[in-house]
């Protein structure tokens, strides 16, 4: 602390100062990534786990920063929540997910392929983010049963009112809801079974630790088994190994996701694996 004369003291944190201006300098390069068109959305397959078969893909954003190449979501997602930059960027994911769907239906003569786009707690508040996405799924043609919106289960205990709405909102246009990160945010089993949820989707931090068949399964079984009573799909998210993908399969967890398969495809790359593997 710096005196400052007349008993006024003032704390210098020169790296709370820097961590500020560093925060500052990156809000201002996403508002301009914004108006230059720098993001790009890559597509991570899920499989079904039963078959072996696409299901679909969940669309995950990039930014193509011009300095510093591809920078990904967990360095930005959470400075565009904190500046509202999220509900244009969240929506602009949207559109691109969609477009891309409606592609891939066209050109592989194929209906029945998903998209799972994230949606942040922040665009909760986005008053008109419903009709937007009606908006969007109307211009596009795409059935609203092949989307699935993703909400963090830590979203729904912050905000349990809104999301209440919000979720009912997503429901009644017949989108797919699918709760991410399942198993990490202490939400209550009977608040849970009363929400409109299709998916449950296993964080990545309980697939992680499986490593041979005697390992301990630790909360897969009950949380598969929690899915499978709430009449909920299962998916595995981070399944990195084929030990883990056949301890799974084992558990019938319905579809898994993670490196083992594919990591974030870019369109090319998604439509080369669609090529390949066909999702019937
Ligand atoms: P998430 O929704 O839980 O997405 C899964 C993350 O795990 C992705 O990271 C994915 O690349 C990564 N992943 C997938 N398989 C594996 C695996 O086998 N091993 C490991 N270690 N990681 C795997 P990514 O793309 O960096 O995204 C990070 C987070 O950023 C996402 O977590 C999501 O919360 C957020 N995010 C990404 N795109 C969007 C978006 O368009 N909107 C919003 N609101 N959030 C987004
Ligand atoms: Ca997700
Ligand atoms: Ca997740
Ligand atoms: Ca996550």
């Amino acid at each position: 602390a710096k005196a400052m004369g007349k008993g006024q003291y003032h704390v210098f944190d020169p790296t709370l100062h820097q961590k500020a201006l560093k925060r500052l300098t990156l809000e201002t390069a996403l508002r301009k990534a914004i108006e230059h068109q720098e993001f790009l959305v890559h597509y991570q397959p899920i499989i079904n786990l039963q078959t072996g078969k696409i299901s679909g893909f969940e669309a995950l954003v990039r930014w193509q920063h011009p300095q510093k190449g591809l920078v990904s979501p967990g360095e930005f997602i959470p400075i565009c929540e904190e500046t509202g930059l999220i509900n244009d960027i969240g929506y602009w994911v949207f559109q691109q997910a969609c477009n891309q769907l409606k592609i891939w239906q066209q050109t592989l003569k194929n209906d029945r392929l998903k998209i799972s786009i994230n949606l942040s707690v922040r665009q909760f508040s986005q008053m008109n983010l419903m009709e937007k996405v009606a908006e969007t799924v109307t211009k596009t043609k795409i059935s609203p049963q092949s989307l699935t919106m993703e909400i963090t289960e830590s979203a729904l205990i912050d905000n349990p009112t809104h999301a209440r709405t919000l979720l009912h909102e997503i429901r009644d246009q017949d989108i797919h809801i699918s709760l991410d990160d399942f198993g990490t945010g202490y939400s209550s089993l009977s608040y849970l079974h009363t929400l409109p949820i299709d998916i449950l989707k296993i964080d990545r931090s309980f697939i992680n630790p499986l490593s041979q068949e005697e390992s301990d399964l630790g909360l897969i079984p009950p949380i598969i088994q929690i899915g499978q009573t709430l009449k909920m799909k299962v998916v595995a998210e981070g399944i990195e190994t084929p030990e883990q993908l056949e301890i799974l399969r084992k558990l019938q967890c319905d579809f898994g996701q993670g490196y083992w398969f594919a990591k974030p495809l870019n369109i090319r790359e998604a439509t080369a694996l669609l090529q390949s593997n066909p999702q019937w």
